[in-house]
């Protein structure tokens, strides 16, 4: 009898309470900040492309989801910082997990996660999705690649702009105090979190980064063995399984 009553005591309780339910879709709630999502190709802050084609991504995932085939820049067809980029990218939707084991495997943090979840369709072609669905849009001082590199004279010095934020400038324009933003940045990766506060309130613009902790890396673009292939076959879209 008395556990009937607790039993009913619960029920009561539940009657009154707020309603918690979200009408979706008309209704949507924001994800938790660190939410895996569908990915994103992000950009460095002159607009090339952060992926080298290195299909490290692809070799991480457990679930043969990604496919990468990597090609050469060239001096008239620049699309990353580096000697490669990536030529074809394709996720395959139907198989990814959503585990971010891809994101961590990545050395330029080219690849990351948003907090984009509608990801369902009636159409399996449509749930593979290319490079350019997957590249971050161009934001204000971002230029469409294929273009030559507009951060600095050389390579460091383009790492060690673009991990600053700063935004995209004639080349020529940038070269001349890119010493002077080099050393900058360079005394800021002591301090990672003043360096990021410090050259933004000189260069950066507030929308020239698509991800967080992009100034981690450096000196990207140069591993060997690109191009490789994993043998898994391409996942072109007439080909979808
Ligand atoms: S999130 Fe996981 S399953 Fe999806 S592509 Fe990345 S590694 Fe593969
Ligand atoms: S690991 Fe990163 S850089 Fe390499 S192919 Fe994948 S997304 Fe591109």
């Amino acid at each position: 009898m008395l556990d009937s009553l607790k039993g009913f005591g619960v029920t009561f309780h539940e009657m009154f309470r707020k309603v918690d339910t979200v009408q979706y879709p008309e209704g949507k709630r924001p994800p938790a900040p660190r939410f895996h999502g569908r990915h994103q190709l992000n950009r460095w802050p002159d607009g090339l492309e952060k992926c080298i084609g290195c299909e490290l991504c692809a070799w991480a995932c457990p679930a043969d989801a990604i496919y990468v085939e990597g090609a050469d820049n060239t001096e008239d067809g620049r699309y990353s910082p580096g000697e490669r980029y990536g030529h074809v990218y394709q996720i395959n939707y139907l198989r990814c997990i959503l585990c971010g084991l891809c994101v961590e495997a990545c050395p330029t943090r080219a690849l990351t996660m948003t907090g984009e979840y509608e990801l369902a369709d009636d159409n399996r072609e449509t749930l593979i999705w290319t490079k350019e669905q997957l590249l971050a849009p161009l934001e204000q001082g971002m230029e469409a690649p294929p273009h030559p590199m507009r951060l600095g004279s050389d390579e460091k010095d383009y790492y060690d702009l673009g991990s600053a934020g700063v935004v995209g400038r004639a080349t020529g324009d940038a070269a001349d105090d890119a010493g002077h933003a080099a050393d900058h940045t360079g005394r800021a990766a002591d301090d990672t979190g003043h360096a990021a506060d410090d050259a933004a309130s000189s260069r950066r613009d507030s929308g020239a980064s698509q991800e967080s902790g992009q100034g981690k890396e450096s000196g990207q673009g140069k591993q060997s063995g690109q191009g490789k292939q994993s043998g898994r076959g391409s996942m072109q879209r007439e080909g979808a399984t």
